[in-house]
């Protein structure tokens, strides 16, 4: 089985001899890509096939090498899309009939729900080993949501329900004090590439619609926004100034663009502020779309917009076929506020919000907590499920102790695996910046590597069909000491592949490892049943 390495395809193809701009980190053609693919289709190997159900990508996506300034001009369009991965089930490339769709149906639920099975139900169906009858059914039941508005062309479409593999999220975007997009453009790569299924563009500064038109036009992963924050960004007013029309205007915009998700924050009204006040939480609110919602209705006395206005909201949806994600304001920021009044009381609003937007076929799923005790995480995935109807859970970790900064994707994974194997579907990262700072390339890989390992145990947990395939490879290959194909099973097999280069065995004994060089008990055991002799000195 072959090593992991930069330069090379891991399936045995190497780009640069065959002239490929891959090799040189630049994006390949669509020679390359069909060359991948027929490498990857005659490779067929083990390993490629449990990276693909890692969805961890094999094949390196690389964005257009075109910069992305924020000074370009609103509204410019990126070139046309370049999706390359691994997998080899594409959107444009099935049978994605535009003019059928507009003819026959809106959204994914409304196809589900009049008895079609879309090209992306298909892909769904394939890459979770269930039947397309299996998934048109849990779409048009709300259970499992395919967020893929059809504008996002090169999407490789994913389901997002709790009887489906767990899907994490990458947020990232740009801000005040890191502007540079070409960062969160290497960020996304990464992401991408470490088999993130989703991008939540969270920019908060500067020309923010060619930095999410180039998401949407290139990248192959679901991408998500929150439009309230880029309210005040895309008209440069101040939060008060702003009108309901104006926050209903750019959800639209971001629809147009062709955001396959947004998070709205529905859920907190007029009476959510006296709660909030009456209640006395020891965090208050730390949902930064809910904070801005809540300082925009303390401000003009008016009701959430979000709320007042949801059913003209789930008719743009309905139009481009965005899913909404019903954020969750008052989800809770230290353990003190966790599974409170405020949350919970938030939760029913949700509850009915999702019903309301099924009655316009538009895809809910709704987000959770947050910081949860160990203990409450459970019951917080059941509270959810019971009220929101087996509508998908979307997590932010849930963290497990407040006292771990710098340290959060560990306390997000644990919380994370407990979620998701008692019914959350999707995990939004953590970085080890997490409370801290914006994070940088190296954060945003070991938040997506603990979301990973956090998912995976989960899918595990739950029996998800051919889950365990790979850590079944993995065993195979740790008893033969078989370290490549170990590499090829691994998460991150670079960062595995240089700990144990870094730090050989120094003798002639180069099948086991440094740690226990000759007393391995691998080695020892597999001579041993094998009636060899045993040399430890
Ligand atoms: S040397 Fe020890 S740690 Fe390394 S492979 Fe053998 S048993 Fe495992």
């Amino acid at each position: 089985m072959p090593g992991v390495s930069r330069s090379k395809c891991p399936l045995g193809w190497d780009p640069a001899a065959a002239g490929s701009r891959a090799g040189d980190g630049m994006a390949c053609n669509s020679n390359d890509r069909r060359q991948w693919r027929k490498q990857e289709v005659a490779v067929g190997t083990a390993a490629s096939r449990m990276r693909v159900l890692l969805n961890a990508r094999s094949i390196r996506w690389v964005p257009q090498p075109e910069l992305v300034s924020e000074e370009k001009a609103p509204g410019t369009q990126a070139p046309p899309h370049q999706c390359m991965t691994s997998t080899l089930l594409f959107r444009d490339k099935l049978s994605f009939g535009g003019t059928q769709r507009m003819q026959t149906y809106t959204t994914q639920m409304d196809a589900a729900r009049k008895g079609i099975i879309t090209p992306e139900m298909e892909i769904v169906a394939k890459k979770e080993y269930r039947t397309t009858e299996e998934i048109r059914q849990w779409v048009a039941e709300g259970k499992v949501a395919i967020p893929a508005n059809k504008h996002h062309t090169c999407l490789n479409p994913e389901g997002v329900g709790s009887m489906l593999r767990t899907k994490i999220n990458v947020n990232l975007g740009v801000s005040r004090d890191c502007k540079d997009y070409n960062i969160e453009m290497q960020k996304v790569m990464s992401a991408v590439n470490m088999g993130a299924e989703a991008i939540m563009d969270l920019s908060s500064h500067g020309n923010t619609q060619p930095f999410r038109q180039k998401l949407t036009h290139e990248c192959p992963v679901m991408i998500g926004t929150v439009p309230v924050y880029d309210s005040v960004i895309h008209y440069q007013r101040d939060l008060a100034t702003l009108t309901a029309q104006d926050f209903i205007d750019v959800v639209r915009l971001h629809a147009e663009d062709g955001v396959d998700f947004v998070t709205l924050h529905c859920g907190i009204t007029r009476k959510t502020i006296e709660q909030i006040r009456k209640h006395k939480r020891k965090m208050n609110i730390v949902s930064r779309g809910g904070s801005l919602v809540f300082a925009w209705m303390s401000m003009t006395g008016n009701e959430n917009p979000f709320y007042e206005h949801f059913d003209e909201i789930c008719e743009i949806c309905a139009e481009h076929d965005v899913t909404i994600s019903l954020g969750d304001a008052c989800r809770p920021g230290c353990l003190a506020d966790a599974t409170d009044v405020c949350q919970i009381e938030e939760l029913v609003r949700l509850g009915e919000l999702t019903k309301r937007a099924w009655a316009h076929n538009v895809q809910v799923m709704v987000e959770g907590p947050g910081h949860v005790p160990l203990n409450q995480v459970a019951a917080n995935m059941e509270v959810q499920k019971s009220i929101c109807m087996g509508a998908p859970f979307y997590v932010l970790g849930p963290l497990v102790t407040d006292i771990a900064p710098g340290y959060d994707h560990i306390t997000a994974a644990i919380g994370g695996a407990v979620a998701a194997a008692s019914g959350a579907a999707f995990l939004c990262y953590v970085t080890p910046a997490e409370h801290l700072a914006l994070p940088n390339v190296e954060d945003v890989k070991q938040g997506i590597v603990a979301s990973k390992i956090a998912a995976h145990a989960a899918d595990i947990a739950k029996g998800i069909p051919h889950a365990r395939d790979i850590d079944d490879k993995m065993g195979d290959a740790r008893r033969v000491l078989d370290w490549d194909a170990q590499f090829a099973c691994a998460l991150d097999p670079e960062t595995a592949k240089a700990i144990r280069d870094a730090r050989l065995p120094e003798d002639d004994h180069s099948d086991t490892c440094s740690m226990c060089g000759k007393f391995c008990a691998v080695r020892s055991m597999n001579k041993a049943l094998a009636g060899e002799y045993i040399d430890i000195l």
